[in-house]
């Protein structure tokens, strides 16, 4: 049952195979099981998991079920919940309790989800590996001793039905590519932000961590739409992005980046790409050659934008309005206060952002930095459009290589950060994107990537649904969480 899709639970629930009550525990069970060693949690909330689930199911025996109602699921420790910490992976907001629901999760909670945690994370977000978190580094399900690139380990390892996630640069879809799950990051302000911690609210994100294209689709359609709190949230009709998947084929032109397939891409990664791209042909798509010729910046472009509006949202956390307060910090001066407020509360790459950030919108850099990265923005932006003029899809690698071990570029924040330079330029130009799994190599997954252009979630997720139907990558479950 564990490894059921959110559909398939649906199912079993709707038909009284199983209770919601009955599920829920068996997932506390997975978790008291095996999160020890894993390490995907940060809180587990079992007493409001099976109240939640009695609810559910009182719901769903009167008739009053929507299709999510009575299924457990995990939340990013980035939204905040009513009552329940919320800590975004960071020693600063270790004593947090939200007093409300962020509108994400206030959403879903209306849908009869049932809530089963908070899932660990890099410290405010910032990270490809999910190894900056206060609470200690995440362990990848499919190899204990590598990364699962994000906040996706509680699903890959059948501890959850789904997650919730946010992605500034990557961080759904990387995990997902990672532990072998189907990340869907939304296009920009299609899921309100009311409630998510601000990282770079510019690029921020909230989507999904599922098992599969059509589980995305149920969870994206309870969670999107207009949000008068959060005042970038797109103000667009919700389509019934789950109806949609079962709509015919119609014909699809899927652009391929040449560009994305020369110098940094794992050869064996490619591999399983190309075979990847070769099954969409096979499904009916026509491929065509692209060039996305900015793309390669958007390393650096996001390196100066993503730290800037970080280091701008992170002032909020002083131990005063926010956060984390030093010992005897009051018996100090002010500007001391603040300083060791802040020094205990961050870690080193929440730090190295502020840093880097509070210097390029400095006066004498904002021109030379920062102006120049968002007129680079721009640029990434128009390859993408201009793409999207003769193609409907664009497809390549999620990430450059599977998922590295544990420590291994922690200390290297370069060579981290290159990591995400398939994923970042779909943040930069607001585009809706995926990752699905594609494939293996040397027993770990490999991700595909799928980018549509702006509100383009209806065919990217058909697209993915199609590809699903025909492979069982997704079905795969890492061996000693079966
Ligand atoms: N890896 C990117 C960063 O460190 C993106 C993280 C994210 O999407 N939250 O900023």
């Amino acid at each position: 049952m564990h490894q059921n899709t959110l559909a398939q639970l649906a199912a079993a629930l709707e038909s009284r195979q199983i209770s919601s009550v009955e599920l829920t525990k068996l997932y506390l069970d997975r978790i008291a099981r095996f999160d020890g060693r894993l390490n995907a949690f940060i809180t587990v909330t079992e007493e409001q998991a099976l109240a939640q689930a009695a609810e559910a199911d009182r719901r769903i025996a009167e008739g009053r079920a929507s299709v999510l109602t009575g299924i457990p699921i995990a939340h990013k420790d980035i939204f905040c919940t009513d009552g329940v910490k919320t800590s975004c992976g960071s020693r600063m907001l270790d004593n947090f309790i939200a007093p409300y629901d962020a509108t994400v999760v206030a959403r879903l909670k209306a849908a009869g989800v049932v809530m089963l945690g908070k899932t660990n994370m890099d410290e405010f977000a910032m990270g490809s590996s999910n190894e900056t978190s206060f609470y200690g580094p995440v362990r990848n399900p499919w190899d204990t001793e590598r990364v699962p690139g994000g906040s996706s380990g509680a699903v890959a390892a059948c501890l959850a039905g789904a997650a919730t996630g946010t992605d500034t640069g990557g961080s759904i879809r990387q995990p997902a590519a990672l532990s072998g799950l189907t990340g869907l990051k939304p296009t920009y302000g299609r899921v309100s932000r009311y409630g998510m911690v601000a990282f770079a609210s510019s690029l921020d994100q909230a989507g999904t961590l599922t098992r599969s294209a059509e589980d995305a689709a149920l969870l994206l359609g309870a969670m999107a739409g207009m949000d008068a709190r959060d005042s970038t949230s797109l103000d667009a009709a919700v389509p019934d992005y789950a109806a949609g998947l079962f709509e015919p084929r119609s014909s699809l032109t899927i652009g391929v980046p040449e560009n994305f397939f020369e110098d940094g891409l794992d050869s064996e990664n490619a591999a399983a790409v190309e075979a990847a791209l070769k099954e969409l042909e096979k499904i009916g798509a026509t491929l065509k050659s692209v060039r996305l010729d900015s793309v390669h910046l958007s390393v650096a472009a996001y390196y100066v934008v993503a730290p800037a509006e970080a280091s701008s949202n992170l002032s909020r956390f002083d131990g005063v309005r926010f956060g984390h307060r030093a010992e005897h910090a009051t018996e100090q001066d002010l500007a001391t206060f603040y300083k060791r407020n802040r020094a205990e509360g961050f870690g080193p790459e929440v730090k190295r952002r502020i840093l880097t950030g509070t210097y390029v919108l400095s006066a004498g850099y904002y021109d030379a930095y920062y102006l120049q990265a968002q007129k680079v923005r721009r640029l990434i932006a128009q390859d993408f459009l201009r793409a999207f003029e003769t193609v409907d899809l664009i497809a390549g690698p999620t990430t450059p290589t599977p998922a590295f071990r544990l420590g291994q570029k922690v200390d290297d924040p370069i060579a981290m950060y290159l990591n995400d330079i398939y994923t970042i330029g779909a943040n930069l130009a607001g585009l809706p994107a995926m990752s699905i799994p594609c494939g293996f190599v040397g027993g770990l997954p490999v991700g595909l990537q799928l980018v549509a252009p702006h509100l383009g979630e209806p065919l990217l997720l058909k697209a993915a649904h199609h590809f699903q139907r025909e492979t069982d990558w997704h079905r795969r479950v890492a061996p000693d969480y079966r």
